[in-house]
């Protein structure tokens, strides 16, 4: 039995952007999902969002309505970690906050069968400390997947010390059977995507901050100038900036270099709860479907 062809049944703890599209690919893959969230009430909406986002796609023409039918038939909300004892792999992507993280793989330990591999979808937490906190260290993973998950090809695996090799090569197997393409970044805060990417964006907010430019001249710049597709703080948007202050605290605190100091407009934004894209206001102002509407930085 190949290592992907052992996994059936996948839970996903958390259905924000991220949880609700490991979810999408995962079960237009045929894999069965439970999605689960702090709630029953918050799981159902998340896979009932999941649904017009499907509805979206076959009305553009992207997904025949028989796939759509049969995806949402693999698809489930649950009400607690107790629904995940018949999964054969997890994946967590609850809010970027260690305490909670931990908190969870403990839970997710207790609660799901013991060949279960739990993977984290952080963007920069120790995988080696939620290792340590579930119970079971060689069976931890980072399974880094970008936003949005169903158009990004990559993810990016990380290990903890003592995660085994046949937790990477299953965790691998499935990546690969949902479509993308893997690297391997070793447990440093940021591992290799977001080493290089936040002190970009953080950047980006330390110049409008300093008043360089605004935001539109910052982002038009970064994607005419260095032919990105998107500019930093539009990319920062959609990331969510209470995802990029908490990846930035990690990198200042772990690493303990002042280059990675989190710009305090980047600060203010988040407590001002202007998170960004999924809330409607960040850098820009965003309608009801994420559509850009005006400029506000
Ligand atoms: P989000 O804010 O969109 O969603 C978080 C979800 O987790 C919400 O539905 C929330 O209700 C739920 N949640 C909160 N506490 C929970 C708990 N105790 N149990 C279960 N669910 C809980 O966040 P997101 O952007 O989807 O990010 C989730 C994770 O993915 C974070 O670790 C983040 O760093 C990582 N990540 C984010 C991106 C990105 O671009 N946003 C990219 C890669 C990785």
């Amino acid at each position: 039995m190949s290592p992907a062809s052992a996994i059936h049944n996948l839970g996903v703890v958390g259905g924000g952007q991220m949880g609700q599209g490991i979810a999408q690919v995962a079960a237009q893959a045929g894999l069965a999902v439970t999605l689960v969230d702090v709630s029953p009430e918050l799981a159902a909406a998340a896979v009932a969002k999941l649904g017009k986002t499907l509805d979206r796609l076959v009305t553009k023409g992207k997904l025949a309505a028989d796939e759509r039918d049969a995806t949402m038939a693999r698809l489930r909300a649950g009400t607690g970690h107790a629904d995940l004892g018949d999964c054969d792999l997890v994946i967590e992507a609850a809010p970027e906050k260690e305490a909670l993280k931990l908190e969870l793989m403990a839970s997710l330990g207790k609660h799901t069968r013991p060949s279960c591999i739990l993977a984290s979808n952080t963007s920069s937490i120790s995988i080696t400390k939620l290792c340590a906190a579930s119970g079971r260290p060689e069976q931890v993973i980072g399974m880094h997947f970008m936003n949005p998950v169903p158009l990004m090809k990559l993810v990016e695996l990380v290990r903890g010390l003592p995660t085994s090799d046949a937790t990477y090569q299953t965790t691998q197997a499935l990546a690969q059977r949902l479509g993308k393409s893997t690297i391997a970044a070793r447990d440093i805060p940021g591992f290799i995507v977001n080493r290089v990417l936040i002190p970009l964006l953080n950047e980006a907010c330390y110049g409008l901050y300093e008043g360089l430019g605004s935001a539109a001249d910052i982002d038009t710049g970064v994607r005419l100038g260095l032919n990105h597709p998107m500019g930093p703080l539009e990319l920062a948007d959609l990331i969510g900036l209470d995802t990029v202050l908490a990846i930035a605290q990690v990198l200042h605190q772990e690493l303990g270099d002042d280059k990675y100091r989190p710009c305090p407009l980047l600060r203010q934004h988040v407590a001002a709860g202007w998170l960004g894209r999924k809330v409607g206001r960040g850098f820009y102002s965003y309608d009801d479907k994420g559509q850009k509407i005006e400029k506000v930085g």
